[in-house]
């Protein structure tokens, strides 16, 4: 089991860092600064880095990371100009005697990928801003049936998989969550305990129980998203496009 650690960047931003054997995979490095000093301090050698999207507090450190580690292999779809490996739907990697695995998982942006990462523990998604805890993200370059299909996929997933996405906005999505399902007691406790970060990562299982973009099937969300909207959604894709409007508008 590698080690798994959130380096914070910007406001509530996450680099995701995994170890193994003296060597780092880095996922999404927005900044260098951070990244160059938790290698030096812990005696890394920086080996791959993975990009999900090119937002560019996931891209930004890129460049002077592969000139401080230019054997560093990075991985990113094909809109990803640093990227030496282009990482489209099903690319397999290798890591310290791990695979991972690329999804293609468009809706915040288009060419938005995930990585799938399989250790001795179970399977570790790098979501980027795809899925957040208790939310997803928005509509950019992608469309919101798109980010629907996306966050269904991960929800095929075994219940234990274990999801890192890149920002902490989880205490902001519980309040919508809860405006959504007033009565949801599960979402109560985790916005008790979301005042302790980070609160990342997060298994499938807990966010099948507080997540209103994981929840479409739900009577209840259901009902309440037709309240709020004044039309009843004609079917789950929709509950999904109106509870975005609603969250965009929060
Ligand atoms: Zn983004």
């Amino acid at each position: 089991m590698p080690k798994i650690t959130p380096i914070a960047a910007f406001n509530d931003n996450y680099i995701w860092l995994i170890e193994a054997n003296g060597r780092a995979v880095c996922v999404d490095p927005g900044d260098a600064e951070p990244v160059s000093a938790y290698l030096h301090q812990h005696n890394l050698q920086l080996a791959q880095i993975w990009i999900t999207h090119h937002h560019h507090d996931h891209t930004g450190g890129l460049a002077a990371l592969k000139a401080a580690y230019p054997d560093c292999i990075v991985y990113g779809n094909s809109d990803i100009a640093g990227a030496t490996v282009a990482a489209g739907e099903g690319v397999q990697i290798e890591f310290a005697g791990m695979h991972a695995g690329v999804w293609h998982t468009p809706g915040h942006t288009d060419q938005h990928i995930s990585y799938l990462l399989h250790t001795s523990s179970g399977l570790h998604v790098f979501c980027g801003d795809t899925l957040f805890s208790a939310g997803c993200g928005r509509v950019f370059t992608g469309t919101v049936e798109q980010l629907f299909a996306s966050l269904q996929r991960y929800n095929s997933l075994p219940q234990d998989t274990l999801f890192y996405p890149a920002h902490e906005y989880t205490a902001a999505n519980l309040r919508f969550a809860a405006h959504i399902e007033p009565d949801n007691t599960d979402i109560q406790t985790a916005l008790a305990q979301a005042a302790h970060t980070p609160t990342l990562p997060v298994t499938l299982a807990h966010e099948r129980r507080i997540n209103p973009f994981l929840r479409t099937a739900e009577a209840a969300v259901y009902r309440r998203v037709g309240g709020l909207t004044g039309r009843q959604p004609a079917d789950e894709t929709a509950v999904f496009a109106d509870l975005r409007m609603l969250k965009n508008h929060f």
